[in-house]
């Protein structure tokens, strides 16, 4: 039985190229890259979703961790598991440059599903913020919409919700559906040639 799942560079990028196609329908203005296993995939979909004659989809990268428990101020309870804000985005500097996320379709991206309790509070974490400057700028008539793309789900119960309405309008999408197996992404092998031979004979080149 497999347990340990290799994934190549290669097959990271035919991912996010099939999944251009249909997150292309979704018109995003903007991604928002959860580190640091979405920045990668984020910067190769850029490269797919990039439309002729127009502006490359800026990326902004926000990062997050889970704790079991830290005690601290900083941390937000989520279905269980604590989440910490390591990176967060930038309101200000975003306004100077015009870039905010009112009206906006946001893509949301990460590299695996696994409990769900990382998307479930970037989204909820993300309605929130927008909600707010909405409120401030008097703009609460524009609709912002989320889409989140992962390479991977993990077939598992999970921890934490994301919402039906987003589910059923097919604003959730998974380039592969998987079993709850632990996945090396090619970003975190110390020795790239062996892992990308492990990926090769596993098929996911
Ligand atoms: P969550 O449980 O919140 O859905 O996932 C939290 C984070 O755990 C993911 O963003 C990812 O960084 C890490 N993670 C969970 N399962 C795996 C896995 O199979 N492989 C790798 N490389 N990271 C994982």
């Amino acid at each position: 039985m497999v347990e340990k799942v290799y994934i190549s560079y290669n097959h990271v990028h035919k991912l996010c190229q099939e999944a251009a196609e249909v997150i292309k329908e979704f018109n995003p203005h903007l991604m928002i890259a959860i580190g640091g296993g979405g920045f990668i995939p984020a910067r190769i979909l850029r490269t797919f979703l990039k439309k002729e004659n127009a502006k490359n989809i800026p990326i902004q990268a926000i990062g997050l961790s889970l704790y079991e428990d830290l005690g601290t101020d900083t941390v937000v309870e989520t279905a269980g598991l604590e989440v910490v804000r390591t990176q967060w985005l930038d309101f200000g500097a975003m306004a100077e440059h015009s870039v905010d996320l009112i009206g906006k379709n946001v893509l949301i991206v990460d590299e695996v599903d696994d409990t769900r309790t990382t998307l479930h509070y970037a989204l909820s974490e993300l309605e929130k913020d927008v909600q707010e400057q909405a409120e401030k700028l008097g703009r609460t008539d524009e609709v912002t919409k989320f889409f989140i793309f992962v390479l991977h789900n993990k077939d598992k119960p999970k921890r934490a919700q994301l919402p039906k309405e987003m589910l059923d309008s097919g604003r959730y999408l998974a380039a592969r559906t998987v079993p709850d197996y632990w996945i090396a992404y090619p970003w975190e092998a110390k020795d790239i040639v062996e892992h990308s031979a492990q990926a090769i004979k596993q098929g996911n080149d």
